[in-house]
């Protein structure tokens, strides 16, 4: 019988562990090992936010050697302003937010907030400071509300429903078998791509976190419903420190500042009036998708 049970305990062991991550979702990768191991240095202080700002500054990075993908990234997001990154596909947007969070280390330059460098403070420190809605969310095998609640666990149920209602999900959830109480993930209720996203946004309006991270957060959204979660999250955001990984430039014209990467590299930056005024490659993606809305 020892046999038998040795694995459903360990089972048991491996889900309670991947649980008791989740209040910091983002563990999940180095618990799946996907990511080489990072680890706090010796003397890793507590990361203290003061105001929440954020410096990349000369940032290289490659994942092989072979091929550098960030190169000389310099760039500053004041304390509560909202800076977006545009550029197209594989321009390396993905990974600013990836080694901002950490789940990499530079391998040129640093990062820092509130003039701490990255490396040196803790990593639980950092994740807690920053809330990501990132562009695949992954869902656990427990129930919606849980889903959500895990972002903060001292949150009260009024919090976690208002959260769910702010994510415009309260009608979905409505809508299912057993309501908040419904298992989704792998062996639940699947979500498409746009509930799924719902459901990280509802994750970051309960953490409000000092600084948020969004990667093409509503990317997966109908031009109905994105309206009203970005209206959603600029609430979250108001105050906090922003980047905002946009595919839709219409969704962020009105950015303090406009990041415009191409190939690992910042080509241009400021705001939407100034960038089309310069006529240069940020403008040419606005024409671009001016000409698409079009059609
Ligand atoms: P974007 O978000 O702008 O589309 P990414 O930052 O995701 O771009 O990717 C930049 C480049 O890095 C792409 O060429 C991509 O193929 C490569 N890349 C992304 N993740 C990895 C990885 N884990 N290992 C190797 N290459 C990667
Ligand atoms: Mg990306």
């Amino acid at each position: 019988t020892m046999q038998v049970f040795m694995p459903l305990n360990f089972l048991g062991f491996v889900y309670r562990e991947i649980r008791g991550a989740l209040a910091n979702i983002e563990n999940l990768f180095k618990l799946l090992d996907k990511v080489p191991a990072i680890s706090d240095a010796n003397n890793s202080t507590s990361l203290h936010i003061s105001k929440g700002k954020i410096e990349f500054k000369d940032v290289s990075f490659h994942y092989r050697h072979d091929r550098p993908i960030l190169r000389g990234v310099n760039f500053n997001v004041e304390p509560g302003q909202r800076v977006a990154v545009v550029g197209e596909s594989g321009a390396g947007k993905s990974t600013l937010v990836k080694l901002l969070f950490r789940f990499y280390d530079v391998s040129d330059g640093g990062i820092f907030i509130d003039g701490q460098d990255i490396r040196k403070v803790s990593q639980s420190s950092l994740r807690k400071a920053i809330g990501i809605v990132p562009q695949d969310t992954v869902l656990f095998n427990d129930t919606l509300y849980e889903n959500v609640h895990y972002a903060r666990p001292d949150a009260s149920e009024e919090e976690v429903k208002q959260a769910i209602r702010l994510a415009h999900l309260e009608h979905f959830v409505e809508s299912l078998p057993d309501g908040y109480q419904t298992m989704v993930g792998e062996r639940g209720l699947k979500l498409s791509g746009g509930e799924k996203q719902r459901v990280a946004i509802a994750r970051v309006i309960l953490k409000r976190p000092p600084i948020l991270l969004f990667d093409e957060a509503t990317s997966s959204l109908d031009s109905q419903s994105e309206g009203a979660i970005l209206a959603a999250l600029r609430e979250v955001a108001q105050g906090h420190t922003s980047l905002v990984i946009a595919h839709r430039l219409s969704t962020i014209v009105d950015a303090d500042n406009i990041l415009v990467m191409h190939q690992g590299r910042i080509v241009e930056q400021g705001q939407h009036s100034e960038l089309l005024a310069d006529n240069g490659y940020y403008a040419r993606l606005w024409q671009h998708q001016q000409q698409e809305a079009n059609e």
